[in-house]
């Protein structure tokens, strides 16, 4: 797997499970995934060079980010290494042009929205779809780093200052965040999870709810439908996460695409019969997928962002105070605002099991000390 974070780090315990060897490319030793294998490969994902010595020892090649340069995939490919997904395939979670106009074409649902070239068209794009516009670039951007919110021309600059395109996008005013994760294999096996809901703040998810509450089951399998749609069209291999908007009058609108697992399936590790990270392993080696479905009624996910140092006294205590809540920590370093490890409780009371996962992301960010 090319990228050491934390989709990297719990891929590994899947690979332990099926007997697979497994790998990651990462940037240093104390990179999340590097710190638990025995072997990792330290480099750089944008030198090729590096690329081509870590594909070298690998039987297939998969990835925990969407960061590694498209001309260098393709000359991986070239090289005859396989790539899962392809490099073609990818292309549409790297580049939210590309993913648009090809969902456009083949008719889902997006927010409505145009290319532009400077800030001065954005007062024209506000005309048909009002303010504020939501600008992103095509590239780079990760947990809402390449979205800006503006509500005039004067606002627009930012987006415009790295040399990639800009969409001007209208602000959905929507009911609320879904997601919907498949896994697909090359033989063209599928499954789907349960569709979630996905709280995001400033641009960053914070909770998961898996299934999301009250959806009318038509909806849900037009979620997946969609998912399943893309990923078949697209190719892709392994797993797909589709964000998107429901809308208050109960429209779905496709806002982003993942190609690798994503922290809208992380409750499945504790939630599923087969966790997202096995199956992403499992579609990647063309084995048989696993069983998506739910273990019980619900599973919350809380995220933590941000931590205190020493995560062991909290530990004593919400582990004490809750003996079925697990907690997944990645082993980052701690900034404020920093994903760095999410908890999930399974039940069937969701009020219940979202105070007990809120309050153990809370504890350990020292927001609470009950
Ligand atoms: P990134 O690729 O950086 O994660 P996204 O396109 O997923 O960026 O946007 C991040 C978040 O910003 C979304 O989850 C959503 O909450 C908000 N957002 C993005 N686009 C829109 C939009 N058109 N209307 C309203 N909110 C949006």
């Amino acid at each position: 797997m090319v990228g050491g974070g934390q989709l990297a780090r719990m891929t590994q315990p899947a690979a332990i499970n099926l007997g697979v060897g497994f790998s990651v490319l990462a940037k240093t030793r104390d990179e999340s995934a590097a710190q638990v294998m025995s072997d990792p490969m330290i480099g750089d994902e944008t030198s090729l060079a590096d690329l081509r010595a870590f594909a070298a020892g690998c039987d297939v090649v998969t990835f925990d980010h969407e960061q590694v340069p498209p001309e260098h995939l393709r000359a991986l490919a070239a090289d005859g290494v396989p790539l899962r997904p392809s490099p073609d395939a990818l292309h549409h979670a790297q580049d939210k042009v590309v993913m648009r106009a090809r969902l456009t074409e083949l008719g889902i649902a997006c927010p409505p929205h145009r290319i532009i070239k400077s800030p001065d068209e954005v007062p024209a794009f506000a005309a048909d779809h009002g303010w504020p516009v939501v600008l992103k670039t095509a590239r780079g951007g990760y947990d809402g780093t390449g979205v800006w919110v503006v509500m005039s021309a004067a606002a627009a600059a930012e987006p415009f200052r790295a040399d990639v395109p800009v969409i001007a996008e209208e602000r959905i005013d929507f009911a609320r965040e879904l997601s919907a994760v498949v896994a697909r294999s090359p033989s063209g096996q599928a499954v789907a999870y349960p569709v979630v809901e996905s709280v995001q703040r400033d641009g960053i998810c914070v909770e998961v709810i898996a299934p999301a509450p009250g959806l009318p089951s038509d909806r849900a399998v037009e979620a997946q439908r969609i998912a399943l749609t893309i990923a078949a069209e697209l190719d892709v291999v392994g797993v797909l996460a589709v964000e998107m908007f429901e809308t208050r009058d109960g429209d779905l609108l496709v806002n982003e695409l993942a190609m690798r697992p994503h922290n809208s399936g992380h409750w499945s590790i504790d939630g599923a019969v087969t966790s997202q990270f096995e199956n992403h392993l499992r579609a990647v080696l063309d084995l048989p997928l696993g069983s998506p479905a739910a273990r019980a009624p619900y599973a919350v996910m809380v995220n933590v962002l941000g931590g205190l140092p020493g995560v062991y006294p909290a530990y004593r205590h919400i582990l004490a105070r809750d003996p079925e809540l697990k907690v997944h920590w990645y082993g980052k370093t701690i900034r404020p605002g920093r994903k760095v490890g999410h908890v999930t409780v399974c039940g069937d009371n969701l009020s219940e099991l979202r105070e007990r996962a809120w309050h153990a992301a809370d504890y350990l960010r020292g927001e609470t000390d009950e």
